[in-house]
Formats: C-alpha cells, sequence, structure tokens
C-alpha cells in the first residue's frame, strides 16, 4: 500500500522490535491468557508514593500554566541545594535543568553536541538507539563476562582512539543498569584524568545514587571533574515515581555549561516546553531537605538490597558467573560455561536464552544484546523490582512487612513466594544443564 508519507530513513531503518520491548509485550500478552510469568524483565521501582508526595501533588493539581522552559526556579534552587548538600557537588539552580524524565534530557544533550558517543559495555538500553536516531556514531569499549565486564582504562583509550570525531561523550552510569555495579572512587578519578587531558565530555546517569546497597560509596565524576560532567538524575528509581516523569541535569558552571545550557533550552523549548507543572511543583517536596524523606529512601533502597542481594546468592550458589551488585535493582548473570549444553537445545545468542528461559521455565527476562553486548555471550538481565511486588497492594505490603520487621531472611523467608519459585526453577534449569554436560560426557 501506498503511504501518505515516508518515513526519515534513518528511523526506517532502526524500526526492528527492540528484545526489550519484545519480551515485555510477550509477557503482558502470557499474563492477559491467565499463564503464569516470573517476571525479572521489568525495571520499574514499584514502592507507594510518600505520603507528603501524595499531599504535594494533591495541592497543586490547580497549577495549570505553562512553566519556564529550564524549570520551575523553586524547584531548581530546592534541586541545587540537594546537591550541594546531600550529594556533595556544590551547584547553583542556573545550572540545573529538568525535564519529563532524565530520557529527554539525555537525548537533548546527544542533540545539542556533534558528538561520538563512547558506552561502557554493557550499557543501558537507550543510550545507543537514541544516538543512532541523531546519526550520531556509537563505539562501545570491550569489555567481557570473564572480567566481570570491567571498565579499563586501556579499553577506553583504544576505544577512543577509533574515534575521528574530535568531539565525544563518555556515558557512564553507576550504580549501573544492567549489573547494579558502581565505578569505584579511584577508578573513577582515573576516568576523569583521562577524559580531562583528552577534552571529553562525561554523561554521568547518576538516577540511581540513591539506590545503593552501601557497601560502596555513590561518587559522582562530577568531583573529579566539574568542568566537564553533565549529572542527570530524577525521581523515577529512589522514589519509585517513574510515571511521574521528572528528571534533571545538572550541567558544568561556567561559560561552557552556560553555552550548553542555551543549546538544551532551546531543544526543550522547542520539543517539551516543560514538565507538568502539578509534578514540577510536587518535586520541590521531594527534593528539599525532609527526614522523613530522606529515611523513606533509604528504606526502599535497603529493602531492593536485601531482594537483589538474595536473587544474586542463590546465582552464585547455582556457578552462574555474575558481578555482584552494588546499587539498584539489577543482575546481569552469564551462561557462557553451558555454551555447549545450551547450543545442544538451540540457544546460541542471548535473544535465544531470553526466549527458552521464558518458554521453558515462564521466567522473563532481557538479554545481553540489548545492553550492547554481543549476541553470542550468553548474558541476560534479571530485574528484581517486579517481583513479588506485581500489584501495588503486594508492594505496600512487601513494605510494611519490613517496617514491622526488618529482618532480611524473614523478609525472603515468608514474603517471597515469587522469588523463591523463581529461584527454583533457574536451580532446575542449570541442573538440567549439568545433566546434558554429564550425558554427553559419559
Ligand atoms: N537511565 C537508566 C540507567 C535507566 O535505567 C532509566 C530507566 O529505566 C533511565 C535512565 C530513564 O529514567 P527516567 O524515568 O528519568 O526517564
Amino acid at each position: 500500500m501506498a503511504h501518505p508519507f515516508s518515513l526519515h530513513p534513518t528511523l526506517a531503518a532502526h524500526l526492528k522490535p527492540s528484545p526489550t520491548l519484545f519480551i515485555n509485550e510477550r509477557v503482558t500478552q502470557l499474563w492477559a491468557e491467565g499463564k503464569t510469568v516470573y517476571h525479572l524483565g521489568f525495571g520499574e521501582s514499584r514502592f507507594p508514593v510518600h505520603p507528603k508526595l501524595n499531599a504535594a501533588l494533591a495541592a497543586n493539581i490547580q497549577q495549570t500554566s505553562y512553566l519556564p522552559t529550564q524549570g520551575l526556579p523553586a524547584l531548581r534552587t530546592a534541586i541545587a541545594d540537594f546537591y550541594t548538600k546531600q550529594m556533595k557537588l556544590p551547584t547553583t539552580a542556573a545550572q540545573v535543568i529538568v525535564a519529563s524524565g532524565s530520557k529527554p534530557l539525555l537525548w537533548a544533550l546527544q542533540m545539542a553536541l556533534d558528538a561520538d558517543l563512547i558506552l561502557p559495555t554493557p550499557s543501558w538500553v537507550s543510550y545507543a538507539p537514541q544516538a543512532r536516531l541523531l546519526q550520531r556514531t556509537v563505539h562501545y569499549i570491550p569489555a567481557n563476562a570473564a572480567d566481570g565486564y570491567a571498565l579499563t582504562l586501556d579499553a577506553l583509550d583504544q576505544t577512543v582512539r577509533q574515534s575521528s570525531n574530535p568531539s565525544k561523550l563518555l556515558l557512564l552510569n553507576s550504580p549501573n543498569n544492567p549489573g547494579g555495579w558502581m565505578i569505584e572512587p579511584s577508578q573513577l578519578a582515573e576516568i576523569c584524568n583521562y577524559c580531562r587531558q583528552h577534552n571529553i565530555l562525561i554523561g554521568s546517569d547518576e538516577i540511581y545514587a540513591l539506590t545503593a546497597h552501601g557497601n560502596r560509596p555513590h561518587v559522582s565524576p562530577a568531583h573529579y571533574y566539574p568542568e566537564g560532567t553533565v549529572v542527570f538524575g530524577g525521581l523515577s528509581k529512589h522514589l519509585s515515581l517513574g510515571g511521574w516523569r521528572l528528571g534533571v541535569a545538572v550541567l558544568p558552571a561556567g561559560e561552557s555549561g552556560d553555552l550548553l545550557m542555551r543549546g538544551m533550552k532551546v531543544i526543550a523549548g522547542e520539543i517539551w516546553s516543560s514538565p507538568a507543572a502539578p509534578i514540577q511543583y510536587a518535586a520541590v517536596a521531594a527534593y528539599q531537605e525532609d527526614a522523613e524523606i530522606t529515611d523513606y529512601i533509604a528504606t526502599c533502597a535497603k529493602v531492593h538490597a536485601v531482594r537483589t542481594q538474595h536473587l544474586w546468592s542463590w546465582l552464585v550458589e547455582f556457578g552462574i558467573p555474575c558481578p555482584e551488585p552494588q546499587g539498584a535493582f539489577y543482575l546481569f548473570p552469564n551462561f557462557d560455561p553451558w555454551k555447549e549444553a545450551l547450543a545442544a537445545k538451540g540457544v546460541h545468542t542471548s535473544d535465544d536464552l531470553a526466549s527458552h528461559l521464558l518458554e521453558e521455565y515462564q521466567i522473563a527476562t532481557l538479554p545481553g544484546t540489548a545492553f550492547g553486548v554481543p549476541a553470542h555471550e550468553l548474558s541476560l538481565r534479571l530485574a528484581t523490582s517486579y517481583v513479588d511486588m506485581e500489584s501495588e497492594e503486594k508492594a505496600a505490603h512487601l513494605l510494611a512487612a519490613w517496617q514491622t520487621n526488618p529482618n532480611p531472611q524473614q523478609l525472603m523467608e515468608e514474603h517471597h513466594p515469587v522469588m523463591q519459585e523463581t529461584i527454583r526453577r533457574f536451580g532446575a534449569f542449570i541442573d538440567g544443564l549439568q545433566d546434558g554436560l554429564r550425558g554427553e560426557n559419559g
């Protein structure tokens, strides 16, 4: 059929459905058919809205006017204070811009620059597609499962040398999605020095900063390299407010930061104008100093930590290589040790593996390919955020259980039937593969 339009060739070239959407749509469809699915495919924090934020939103529902493109001044001031005091990054309101989620701000940064994008392997799903839609070149820094996907300075340097574009943007994400690991401060300092020497801008996606599990401090590259770092944050993860769509970017102070802000404001002004007014007014309460909200954020982070560390310790028990998570609610296990046994079942890529686990064990995951990992490396992303928190009632129940009795073992034993069954199924899956290996060997 002839269309009364033609898609832009760049968009047309990237229209194949992403594995992320495929798995999510498949789970929704299976649930609608009444089938059981153990959903580890969804990375969405699901704790209840804090009552103070609920009240703040209700009180501002009549705010109907457009707000300044850069954001509500009172909100930008609260955000600047938050970054100055809590994140130890001296920040003024002039450096802050808000948008409907950090995702459009990441887009605006890439659009504002004429830069090649340098990404660690693995990296969050949207950075590379955004770059490709903007016709920017993407370079992945090589890393592999055997080394726990360590990001090395050598590999960064090799990658930087491949790019002939004098303008480069390195996107870092710590704690990270898909694996929950964090960059160590000393390593971060080295990366920052390197970027300063080579005039590379860092985009630091710190959306999970307040979900750190507590065994490693969160440190921003802006601490070492303030003049060359753009920090991203928002309410989606630590306050479980993804659907509120409130994201933040903190640009460098000084002349180059001002120029970048001018560019990003033009993009914001021509695309989204400003985030929803009631949400911005309510967000002031989320960023203002408030011991109750700080405490709530810490509690939610702790429950994520308990649940994610629990699943991680079982994967390790089953002998599955998996970097230890230090924040957020993700795990990135690798199944390469069972490559042959899996090949015998027709599983050759991480996409095949995700489909196999869904069809045979009813476990939904995302394949490593969605995060820039080569297809033949059998890595998967598991998200614990949805497990035993499938409904609002279950999420509220779990939080209440922890608040009444903050005992990690009891929380996992008494309130996690879905997690227990998921673990049992992972065990059965690995047992089946070992049997296959024993069968072949014997
Ligand atoms: N960055 C990472 C690493 C994420 O995992 C997500 C959401 O899944 C985002 C950014 C986007 O968050 P927002 O809701 O602020 O757009």
